[in-house]
């Protein structure tokens, strides 16, 4: 967000058929949660036109990246890189030291998610495996649970720039306004 090192979202595995919304809305959760960016590698690359459809209807800035292999991703990631996984350390746990290393060491942080089974190369690179619960659930839980404790709840009042449409809060009801007539 906004006055801080950048947060990524790297999203590994996609398979064809079955991963196609559950990517998608990876890339949407990252956007409306704060995060300035994501990598979708592989097949994932399919889910980039609908992602950036949003961004250009309801704002950013927000970045859509396509890789053909993650790998070189994170290799080469400058910064801290987080593992969001059902077998790692309880995010309440650790969720401190990862602000410290973003907000206060101005790392950039790279916060991988999977689909199937992810190889164990990426649990040794990452500074931090992350499970959000150690049960059994999915990357959109854990990528929204772990990025709102990231920022506090700050991603909650964030402003999106350049948007085309504006949705206005509505107790009942639906409120979509065009952006100039706010
Ligand atoms: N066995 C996998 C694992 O390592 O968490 C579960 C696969 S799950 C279908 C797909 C992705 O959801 C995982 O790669 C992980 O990023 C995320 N995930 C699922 N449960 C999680 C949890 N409790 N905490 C953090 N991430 C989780």
């Amino acid at each position: 967000m906004q006055g801080d090192p950048e947060v990524a979202v790297l999203r590994l595995g996609h398979r064809p058929g079955r991963d196609e919304r559950i990517t998608t809305h990876v890339g949407l959760t990252a956007r409306a949660l704060g995060a300035d960016r994501v990598i979708l590698a592989g097949d994932g690359a399919s889910r980039a036109d609908t992602v950036e459809d949003i961004t250009d209807r309801f704002g950013g800035p927000f970045a859509v990246d396509t890789v053909d292999s993650w790998r070189p991703t994170l290799r080469d990631w400058d910064g801290a890189v987080v593992h969001l996984t059902m077998y790692g350390e309880e995010v309440q746990t650790v969720e401190s030291e990862i602000r410290e290393a973003h907000r206060e060491r101005r790392d950039p942080l790279l916060v991988v998610v999977g689909a199937e089974k992810v190889p164990f190369d990426v649990y040794e690179t990452a500074d931090w495996n992350v499970g959000v619960t150690n049960q059994p659930h999915s990357e959109i839980a854990s990528l929204a649970v772990f990025l709102d404790r990231l920022f506090e709840g700050r991603e909650l009042d964030r402003e999106f720039e350049d948007a085309e449409k504006v949705v206005v809060p509505q107790a009942v009801g639906k409120r979509v306004v065009d952006a100039g007539d706010e």
